[in-house]
């Protein structure tokens, strides 16, 4: 089955709408497209080069660069994997680290990203069946999809959840710097003047502070069967 209509999860930052897109990727056989990850390719790409440094930008040169920026994916259903390819180089887990995540929010406001990726995004998802979240995906990127979800929980329970996750691959992280590095990219995503995260008036909104991953479910599988059946 392909469904005709894409899907779109935004909301704040480690509240698991990554988690979500897969499953649903999974269950439903769609394309799962994470935009955070491209924003994060693009800063790390940045950092590398030294387009940004102490967070300021040297927008001449991000300018002249941004052809020679590439970023794929590939998403195993089976085993709900994504990975994140920067010109052909994998870097899933570098990007998910604490340098990049304080790096992302200052790349990800600027209008020439923005529009690089919102093209790329657009594209993707022309022929519908793509599940993809970010923050921006049913203002900007699909005004027209199927269903918007927009999650969020509580920040100390995203910040415990995002600790926990990262301390399986690193024991060189403090939770005060989790909290600290959410509570910033909260304020600069729903501030920022381009494409900021906002609730919009079709979204379902779900806050998942208290749900089981089962209860949650659940609730996104009964949203989506809904759907389909209409
Ligand atoms: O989803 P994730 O937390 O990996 O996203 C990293 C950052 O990328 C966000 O904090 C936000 O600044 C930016 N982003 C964005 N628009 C999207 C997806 C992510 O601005 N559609």
């Amino acid at each position: 089955m392909s469904l005709p209509f894409n899907i779109a999860i935004d909301g704040h930052s480690s509240c698991g709408k990554s988690t979500i897109a897969k499953n649903i990727a999974a269950k439903y056989n769609m394309c799962y497209v994470d935009t955070g990850a491209m924003y994060r390719a693009f800063t790390l790409y940045c950092m590398r080069s030294e387009i940004i440094k102490d967070k300021k930008i040297d927008i001449k040169r991000l300018t002249s660069s941004l052809d020679s920026i590439e970023v794929d994916f590939q998403f195993d259903s089976k085993r709900s994997i994504s990975s994140t390819f920067l010109n052909n180089e994998n870097v899933e887990s570098i990007i998910r680290g604490i340098e990049v995540s304080n790096n992302v929010s200052i790349i990800a406001q600027l209008d020439i990203v923005r529009k690089k990726l919102v093209m790329v995004q657009r594209s993707i998802g022309k022929d519908g069946n793509v599940v993809m979240d970010g923050r921006d995906i049913g203002s900007k990127v699909f005004p027209d999809a199927g269903i918007k979800f927009f999650i969020t929980a509580r920040i100390d329970v995203r910040a415990k959840r995002r600790y926990e996750q990262m301390r399986e691959y690193t024991s060189n992280i403090l939770f005060k710097d989790i909290l600290e590095n959410l509570q910033k990219r909260d304020e600069q995503d729903t501030s920022r003047i381009l494409n900021p995260l906002v609730k919009v008036k079709d979204s379902i909104v779900l806050d998942n502070s208290d749900l089981s991953l089962n209860e949650q479910n659940q609730f996104i599988y009964n949203t989506i069967n809904t759907k389909i059946n209409s």
